[in-house]
C-alpha cells in the first residue's frame, strides 16, 4: 500500500507497475509534451520528468511509496528537481557525452528533438525536413564578439567571472556570499559598448534556423534515435554537441506494429467463417492483397491467423518483411435475422447437440441481457455514501 499515487497517475502507470512499463510510458509522453513540439506544455513536462526522475530510481521510489511526496522533500536534495531537459537526454541517450568534461575539449550538450513519424513513413522510408534553430558563431567578428583587441578582461571580477561580495550584517557580523559577475554575467570578459560587434551584440553567436534532412529509413523503429553529429549549439571555446532525432511512430487507424510484425483485425460473417471468404486488405505501400479462406477452413471468432512476408520490412534486409497477423473477428446474425423455419433447417444440417440429463431436483433459470457498464455503476452506488452521486467521477472511471 503506498502512500500517495499521484506520481503514478502523471506516468499513467500503478504501483504495481515494472520499470519496463515505467520507461514506455514516461518515453511516450515526454516525447509527447516535448517543449520543441507542445509549446506551452513546460509545466507538464517538468512533472512528468520528475514523476520519472523519482519512480525509476528504487530508494527515491520507496521512499515516496512510504511517505509521499514530503517525505521525499524531508529527504533532503532526494526530491529531485534536476533539469527536465537533461533527464530526457539522459534517457535517450544524448546527455551523457556532454558531461564527458575533464578530458578533452569541452563539449557541448546534445540537443534532443522528437520527430513524429507514420507508420507509413517507417514501412516505405522517407525524408522529412525538420526546422530548428541553433546557435552559430558569428560570421562577422569570427566569434570574438567584437574587433581585434576589443575583448578585455572584467573589472568588476577581474575575469573570474565570479565576484565575492562581503556584506556587514550587524557591527561585528559579516556575510561573505558569491555571486555570478553582474558586469560580465560570468564571462570574465567584457566589450565596450562602441567596440562589440553589432551582428551578434558582442554575443559571439547568432541563433540560425537550420533545416535538418532526416532519412527514415524502410523498418526503422519507435524511439530509434537518428544522430547528426557536431550540429548541435555553437560556441567559440567548446566543441558543439550532436543533435539526435527521435522517431515517434504515430499511432495507426488499422495497423498496429509489434516489432516486425504488423496486425489488424478483421471482420467476417458467419457465413464466410463457416465457408470461406475473399477480402481485400490495404498495404501500407498501397498494394492490394486478397486473402482467401476456403470452405471448411472454420474460422472462430478470435481466430489468429498470419501471412508471412506482409510485416514491417527489416532494417537490415529491407527485403524481407516480418508477419501480417490477422485476428478474425465473426459477425453473428442479429436475432430475428433468420426465420425460425430457416434456423430449423440449418439445425438438420449441423452437428448434433448433446442432451442433458434432466433431475427433479435441479432449477430451471432464465437468461437476460447483461450490460457490464451498468452492472459496475450499480456496484458503486451500493458501496459508496452517495457522496458523488450517480455520473460522479468514480463511475467514470470504473466504466471506462
Ligand atoms: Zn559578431
Ligand atoms: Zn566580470
Amino acid at each position: 500500500m503506498v502512500k500517495d499515487t499521484k506520481l503514478y497517475d502523471i506516468l499513467g502507470v500503478t504501483p504495481a507497475s515494472t520499470q519496463a512499463e515505467i520507461k514506455k510510458s514516461y518515453r511516450k509522453l515526454a516525447l509527447k509534451y516535448h517543449p520543441d513540439k507542445n509549446p506551452g506544455s513546460e509545466d507538464k513536462f517538468k512533472e512528468i520528468s520528475y514523476a520519472f526522475e523519482v519512480l525509476s530510481d528504487e530508494n527515491k521510489k520507496r521512499v515516496y511509496d512510504q511517505g509521499g511526496i514530503e517525505a521525499l522533500k524531508e529527504g533532503g536534495g532526494g526530491g529531485g528537481g534536476h533539469n527536465p531537459m537533461d533527464i530526457f537526454d539522459m534517457f535517450f541517450g544524448g546527455g551523457m557525452r556532454g558531461h564527458r568534461g575533464h578530458e578533452g575539449p569541452r563539449r557541448g550538450r546534445d540537443m534532443v528533438h522528437p520527430l513524429k513519424v507514420s507508420l507509413e513513413e517507417l514501412y516505405n522510408g522517407a525524408t522529412r525536413q525538420l526546422a530548428l534553430n541553433k546557435n552559430v558563431i558569428c560570421g562577422k567578428c569570427n566569434g570574438k564578439g567584437g574587433k581585434d583587441g576589443a575583448v578585455q578582461t572584467c573589472n568588476g571580477c577581474h575575469g573570474n567571472g565570479i565576484k565575492v561580495i562581503v556584506r556587514q550584517l550587524q557591527p561585528g557580523m559579516i556575510q561573505q556570499m558569491q555571486t555570478v559577475c553582474p558586469d560580465c554575467h560570468g564571462k570574465g570578459d567584457i566589450i565596450r559598448e562602441k567596440d562589440r560587434c553589432r551582428q551578434c551584440m558582442g554575443k559571439k553567436v547568432v541563433r540560425e534556423r537550420k533545416i535538418l534532412e532526416v532519412h527514415i529509413t524502410k523498418g526503422m523503429k519507435d524511439g530509434q534515435k537518428i544522430t547528426f553529429s557536431g550540429e548541435g549549439d555553437q560556441d567559440p571555446e567548446i566543441e558543439p554537441g550532436d543533435i539526435v532525432i527521435v522517431l515517434d511512430e504515430k499511432e495507426h487507424p488499422v495497423y498496429k506494429r509489434n516489432g516486425s510484425d504488423l496486425a489488424i483485425e478483421m471482420n467476417i460473417k458467419l457465413v464466410e467463417a463457416l465457408c470461406g471468404f475473399e477480402k481485400l486488405i490495404t498495404t501500407l505501400d498501397n498494394r492490394t492483397l486478397i486473402v482467401q479462406s476456403f470452405i471448411g477452413d472454420i474460422i472462430k471468432p478470435r481466430d489468429v491467423k498470419c501471412i508471412m512476408n506482409e510485416g514491417m520490412p527489416l532494417l537490415r534486409d529491407p527485403f524481407s518483411k516480418g508477419k501480417l497477423i490477422v485476428q478474425f473477428n465473426v459477425e453473428f446474425p442479429e436475432k430475428g435475422d433468420i426465420p425460425s423455419a430457416t434456423l430449423q433447417q440449418i439445425e438438420s444440417l449441423l452437428p448434433p447437440r448433446e442432451p442433458i440429463e434432466k433431475k427433479p431436483e435441479m432449477e430451471e433459470v432464465m437468461l437476460s441481457d447483461y450490460d457490464a457498464s451498468a452492472s459496475a455503476h450499480q456496484a458503486y452506488a451500493d458501496d459508496s455514501d452517495d457522496e458523488h452521486g450517480p455520473g460522479g467521477p468514480g463511475v467514470q472511471c470504473r466504466t471506462q
